[in-house]
C-alpha cells in the first residue's frame, strides 16, 4: 500500500473517531471517552498529514516548517488550556475560531496565487485539463469569504466576552441593508470571479467579508452572545470544510462539516431555549430594535447584612439557590456547597435552579456545583423549578443577574424581552449577592433589586457566604 493510500485510510479512521467523539460528548457519562476519541483522531490525522508531506518528496524546508508549526501550535495550545480559568473559556474558544477563519483566508489566497495568478503553472494546467478552473475559483472565493467573516466576527466576540469592548449592540443606521447588501455584492462578485478570476476581486471580497464579520457580531447584544459563540463555531466549521476542498483533503471536509452542522444545530437549540429567532441572530440581530435607553426610576433598593441573611435562613423551611456568573468569579461554589449541607442538616429543603445560559458557557454552573460535590438530585433545570418559587421561603441569588431579571418577562421593550428567566421574585424573600448595583452581561438594569421582597447583600459572594456560614454556627 502506498503512503498516499495509507494516509487516506488514516483520514477515514480519524473521521470516524471524530464522529464517536461528538457522540460521546453529548452525555456526562460518556464525555471523557468522547474526549479520548477526539484526541486519538487528531493524533492520527496529524501523523498521517506529516507522513504524506514527507512522502511527497518536497524540499526539507516545507517539512521543517510544518513540524515547527505543529510544535509551536501544540505548545501554545497546551499552555493556554492549562492556565485558562473556567470563566475565560468562551473567549478562548472565540479566539481559536478566529484562527480557523484566518487559516481559511490564507489557504484561499494561496490557492489563488498557485493557479489563477500563475496561469501556466503546473496546478493551473492540471485544473484546466480537467475543466475545473471555474469550480476552483468558486472554492477560493467562497472559502475566503466564510473565513474572513469568521475571523473578524470571532475577534469581536473575543473582545466582547473578555469585556475589552462593551457588550451592547452596535446600531448603525440601516444595519440590515448593510448586511444584505454585503451578501448581494458577494454573490455578484463570485459570479464575476468564476468567469474572470482577477486579483482585485479577491481583494474586494476579503475586505467586504472582514467588515461584514465585524458588523454582524458587533450588532448583537450581550444577552445573545451564547448563540453567537456557537454560531461562530459553525462558521469556523464551514471555513475548514472550504479549505478541505481547496487542499483536496477529505478529513478537513468531513471535520468541517461535522463542526459546521453541529454548531448550527446548537445555535438553533440555544435560540429555542432563549426564545430568540434563529434567523434574526445569525443575521446580526436582524429586526431587533435599538434599546430605548433606560431612564426608569425603580425607587430605592434595600440592603441586608450577613447577620440578617443568616436569620432569614435559620427561619426558612425551603430555600432555592440560583447561581450565576458571579459565583464562578468569586469561586463561591465551595462555601455554597457547605451552606447547602448545613441547612439540609437542619432539615431545610435546599435546591438549585439553573438557567440554561447562566455563567459564560453551557453547563457552567453544573460543572462548578459538581466540582464542589453538591448532590446532583437537588440541582434542577429552570423548567423543572420555575413553578416552585411561590412556595419558597428564601431565594439566594448568588452572582446571577440577567438570568433572574423580571424585565425579560414583564417589559416588552427590554433588550432581553421574551428570554425565559428564573422567576425568583415570586418567593417570599430574595437575597441578591453581588458587589454593586452594576448591570449584568446584557447591560440591562434589573428591577428585581428594587422589589419589596428583595434585599441586596453587597460584597464578594464567597466572603458573604462564608460570613453566613460562620453566623449559622455548628
Ligand atoms: P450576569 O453576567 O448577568 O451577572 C453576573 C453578576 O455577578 C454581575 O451583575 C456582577 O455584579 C456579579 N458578580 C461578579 N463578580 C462577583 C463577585 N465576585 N461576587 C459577587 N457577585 C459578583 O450573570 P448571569 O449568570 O445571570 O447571566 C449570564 C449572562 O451571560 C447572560 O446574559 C448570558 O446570555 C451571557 N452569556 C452566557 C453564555 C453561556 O453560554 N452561558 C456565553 C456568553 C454570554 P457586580 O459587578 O455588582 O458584583
Amino acid at each position: 500500500m502506498s503512503i498516499e493510500t495509507a494516509s487516506y485510510a488514516a483520514y477515514v479512521v480519524a473521521a470516524l473517531l471524530f464522529i464517536l467523539a461528538l457522540a460521546g460528548l453529548s452525555k456526562h457519562e460518556t464525555a471523557r471517552a468522547g474526549n479520548t476519541f477526539g484526541i486519538l483522531g487528531m493524533a492520527i490525522a496529524l501523523v498521517a498529514t506529516v507522513t504524506k508531506v514527507v512522502d511527497d518528496g518536497l524540499d526539507a524546508l516545507p517539512v521543517v516548517l510544518l513540524i515547527g508549526a505543529v510544535l509551536v501550535g501544540a505548545a501554545v495550545g497546551l499552555w493556554r488550556a492549562r492556565v485558562v480559568e473556567m470563566t475565560g473559556m468562551p473567549e478562548l474558544i472565540a479566539l481559536l475560531h478566529s484562527f480557523v477563519g484566518l487559516a481559511a483566508v490564507l489557504v484561499g489566497w494561496n490557492g489563488y496565487l498557485h493557479t489563477e495568478h500563475e496561469p501556466h503553472g503546473h496546478e493551473a494546467r492540471r485544473l484546466d485539463a480537467l475543466d475545473l478552473l471555474g469550480v476552483h475559483s468558486a472554492e477560493v472565493f467562497i472559502g475566503v469569504f466564510i473565513g474572513a467573516v469568521t475571523f473578524t466576527g470571532s475577534i469581536v466576540a473575543f473582545l466582547k466576552l473578555s469585556a475589552r469592548i462593551k457588550s451592547s449592540p452596535l446600531m448603525l443606521p440601516g444595519k440590515n441593508f448593510l448586511n444584505i447588501g454585503a451578501l448581494v455584492v458577494f454573490v455578484a462578485l463570485t459570479v464575476w470571479f468564476v468567469a474572470d478570476p482577477q486579483l482585485w476581486l479577491l481583494v474586494a471580497v476579503t475586505i467586504i467579508a472582514l467588515l461584514l464579520g465585524w458588523h454582524l457580531v458587533a450588532s448583537i447584544g450581550g444577552g445573545d452572545m451564547p448563540v453567537v459563540v456557537s454560531m461562530l463555531n459553525s462558521y469556523s466549521g464551514w471555513a475548514a470544510a472550504a479549505s478541505g476542498f481547496l487542499l483536496d483533503n477529505p478529513l478537513l471536509i468531513i471535520t468541517g462539516a461535522l463542526v459546521g452542522s453541529s454548531g448550527a444545530y446548537l445555535s438553533y437549540i440555544m435560540c429555542k431555549a432563549m426564545n430568540r429567532s434563529f434567523i434574526s441572530v445569525i443575521a446580526g440581530g436582524f429586526g431587533m430594535e435599538a434599546p430605548s435607553g433606560d431612564d426608569t426610576d425603580y425607587g430605592e433598593h434595600r440592603e441586608i447584612d450577613a447577620e440578617g441573611a443568616a436569620e432569614l435562613l435559620a427561619d426558612a423551611s425551603s430555600v432555592i439557590i440560583t447561581p450565576g456568573y458571579g459565583m464562578a468569579v468569586a469561586q463561591a461554589q465551595y462555601p455554597v456547597a457547605d451552606l447547602t449541607a448545613k441547612l439540609r442538616a437542619k432539615g431545610v429543603e435546599v435546591r438549585f435552579g439553573i438557567h440554561p445560559v447562566a455563567g459564560r458557557l453551557p453547563g457552567h454552573m453544573n460543572v462548578l456545583l459538581a466540582e464542589a460535590k453538591v448532590p446532583y438530585d437537588i440541582v434542577l433545570e429552570m423548567d423543572e423549578i420555575n413553578e416552585d418559587f411561590p412556595e419558597t421561603d428564601v431565594v439566594l441569588v448568588i452572582g446571577a443577574n440577567d438570568t433572574v431579571n423580571p424585565a425579560a418577562a414583564e417589559d416588552p421593550s427590554s433588550p432581553i424581552a421574551g428570554m425565559p428567566v428564573l422567576e425568583v421574585w415570586h418567593a417570599k424573600d430574595v437575597i441578591v449577592f453581588k458587589r454593586s448595583m452594576a448591570t449584568g452581561y446584557a447591560g440591562v438594569q434589573n428591577p428585581l433589586f428594587f422589589r419589596e421582597n428583595s434585599r441586596m447583600l453587597f460584597g464578594d459572594a464567597k466572603q458573604r457566604v462564608e460570613d453566613i456560614l460562620r453566623l449559622l454556627g455548628a
